[in-house]
């Protein structure tokens, strides 16, 4: 006789994830059909099935090490089929946010930067931080004259204060990563493989967006992330001019040339980029509001968080052009707050997706559980009825769908 398994469910795991937006998870009774229609998912021991038993369950154990939460890309084709209206998309998503806790300490800062109750307290924070730190460099107010940025925030202060505070949010992110990376090895009982070429290949599949390519239902997901991802780089690259004209070729306020020069090209092609891609990102939660969900607290953060950093960056110098103090240094500021905050919630927030995800996708490489995936099955694409859906009441599963899967 098989010797029987104790169920040991952690209630508040379970309350963590439904209060991050994964209320839908007690619905599911386990058809499958959100694994069969998943097209990211890899054939062997595929998700999202077995994750949402698993929470439902208070497994909270299944977690540790797990890569395939943050495999999904969170497309939400799933919990568009789903028969029972339970939303696995959105359950991955409060699932990863709980597995943040686990690994970017102190963890009590996930619950704070994620908890709606304390959104004051994390904008406040930073900004009390910045306004003393103006104050004692003696700049904090409207500077006289012309419109210049750093008569209010020399570069030097910024160099000062914004170097520490994103080292502090990329240092807790590989910290969390590598303890994460430990994990899966352990969990999956891999402890060699090709790195160096998992990392490699994962880094073209990252920069070519590809596993967002096989989204269906929110299709317009791969523009809005790839705009926002090369804003990203767009915005570093103008950083690093920036950099380079003041610490290494001595100018004073590079950011004060002609738009053709590329700093300027840089940080204003990355900016329009960035806000075209948040309000593209805003209009598809909203497209799919009804099937979908608009989305949690923990999504809403970051694209606010993005959001405002890009729309007061404009607008800071629009104010700048036309000459209007009064408004452009307090926009200005408005800006470095939140850019100080993207910074120091870097691990804490749904930003963290950039090294857990990033980490999980170079795992399925390196464990080799890809390429068993494309020996069996090269098509991986599902092809996804547009008619069909839980309105029909017919699961893919019962479509015959199946045998793209191997659980
Ligand atoms: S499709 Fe819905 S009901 Fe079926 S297993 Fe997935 S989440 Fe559960
Ligand atoms: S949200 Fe998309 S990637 Fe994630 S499990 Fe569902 S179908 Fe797969």
């Amino acid at each position: 006789m098989a010797d029987a398994t104790v169920v040991k469910p952690d209630l508040d795991f379970v309350k963590g994830v439904i209060a991050a937006g994964g209320e839908s998870l007690k619905k599911c009774y386990q058809c499958a059909t959100c694994t069969v229609v998943c097209n990211v998912t890899p054939d062997k021991n595929p998700f999202p099935r077995k994750e949402m038993v698993w929470a439902q369950w208070g497994l909270k154990e299944k977690f540790k090490g797990n890569p395939d939460v943050w495999l999904c890309h969170q497309c939400n084709d799933c919990s568009s089929y789903c028969p029972r209206g339970a939303k696995p998309g959105e359950v991955l998503g409060a699932i990863r946010k709980q597995t943040i806790k686990q690994y970017s300490a102190p963890g009590v800062l996930v619950d704070l930067v994620n908890n709606k109750k304390f959104w004051p307290l994390i904008v406040a924070v930073p900004a009390v931080l910045l306004a003393v730190l103006l104050s004692a460099a003696g700049t904090f107010g409207i500077p006289e004259g012309e419109v210049i940025f750093s008569k209010f925030a020399s570069t030097h202060f910024i160099q000062f204060v914004f170097t520490p505070a994103l080292i502090f949010g990329v240092a807790v992110g590989i910290l969390g990563m590598k303890k994460f990376w430990a994990d899966m090895k352990q969990a999956n009982g891999v402890y060699s493989g090709d790195l160096k070429g998992s990392v490699t290949e994962t880094l073209k599949e990252v920069a070519g967006h590809q596993k967002f390519k096989s989204c269906g239902v929110s299709a317009d997901r791969f523009t809005s992330h790839f705009l926002v991802f090369y804003s990203f780089i767009a915005l570093g690259i103008a950083t690093a001019l920036g950099v380079l004209y003041i610490d290494i070729l001595g100018m004073e306020s590079p950011f004060r040339l002609g738009y053709g020069t590329p700093v300027k090209l840089f940080g204003n092609i990355g900016a329009i980029a960035l806000i075209a891609g948040i309000l593209l990102m805003m209009n598809s939660r909203f497209k799919n509001a009804e099937k979908l969900g608009v989305g949690s607290y923990f999504d809403w953060l970051l694209i606010g968080i993005i959001g405002t950093v890009a729309l007061s960056g404009f607008l800071a110098q629009l104010m700048r052009i036309a000459g209007v103090a009064p408004l452009a240094y307090p926009i200005y500021f408005i800006h470095l707050v939140f850019v100080f905050s993207l910074f120091i919630y870097l691990p804490f927030s749904k930003l963290a997706h950039i090294f857990y995800r990033g980490a999980a996708m170079c795992f399925l490489k390196y464990s080799g559980r890809e390429a068993e995936q494309a020996v069996v099955q090269p098509e991986a694409k599902t092809e996804i009825p547009a008619a069909s859906g839980p309105e029909t009441g017919e699961s893919a599963g019962e479509a015959g769908q199946a045998e793209t899967k191997q659980e």
